[in-house]
């Protein structure tokens, strides 16, 4: 049996922020396009689901014009910035503006908008959405992914960072 804590224990919307921003991440932007517009916002929230399958996810804004059109699509590029890409993440982060204006575009096989000069680069196609509170849980299935040994963008405590150090080897089995 589970219990529900009382109410007043539920954090805050400020102090569960607070709490996710200590958890420092990369910084990508998933790009998209329906019947010939372009869409795409910066995201933090992209998380390996599986390897055999390669899957991943990405939470997006319920209702936001990247949600409604990767779901139409029902494909998406995942660009993963590196480091000098501060100012894209700022443009595809810019509530109700045409992320797209001005910018050149690479071209995936399947025709998708991707940026150029990214860290990487993951296409897929929508395997599942699924609702999650006021996101979307968008699950891909990956089709190809490319990767430069660039130094990524990090967010964390809501600025942008450079990794600092040449960091520590880590042991991956597999
Ligand atoms: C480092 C970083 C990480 C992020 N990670 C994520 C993430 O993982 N998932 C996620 O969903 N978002 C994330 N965001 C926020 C996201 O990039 C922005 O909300 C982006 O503008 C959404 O683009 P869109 O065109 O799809 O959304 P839009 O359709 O523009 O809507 C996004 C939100 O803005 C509101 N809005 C639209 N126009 C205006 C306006 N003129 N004034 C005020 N509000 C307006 C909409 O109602 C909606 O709530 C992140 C931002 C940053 C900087």
């Amino acid at each position: 049996m589970t219990v529900a804590p009382p109410a007043s224990a539920v954090p805050d919307q400020h102090t569960f922020r607070t709490v996710m921003g200590v958890f420092a991440t990369g910084v990508a932007v998933i790009t998209t396009e329906v019947e010939g517009a372009p869409q795409g916002m910066t995201i933090n929230s992209l998380t390996s689901l599986s390897v055999a399958p390669p899957m991943l996810l990405a939470c997006l804004e319920e209702g936001s014009r990247t949600a409604e059109a990767v779901t139409r699509r029902g494909a998406f590029v995942i660009n993963l910035l590196t480091r000098g890409q501060t100012p894209l993440s700022d443009r595809f982060s810019r509530l109700g503006q045409d992320h797209f204006e001005g910018l050149a575009v690479d071209r995936t096989d399947s025709g998708l908008p991707a940026l150029p000069g990214s860290g990487g680069r993951i296409e897929c196609e929508v395997d599942a959405v699924h609702p999650g509170g006021d996101h979307v849980i968008v699950v891909g299935r990956v089709l190809a992914c490319t990767a430069a040994p660039t130094s990524p963008l990090v967010f964390y405590r809501g600025r942008y960072h450079r990794l600092g150090s040449a960091g520590h080897d880590v042991a991956l089995s597999g």
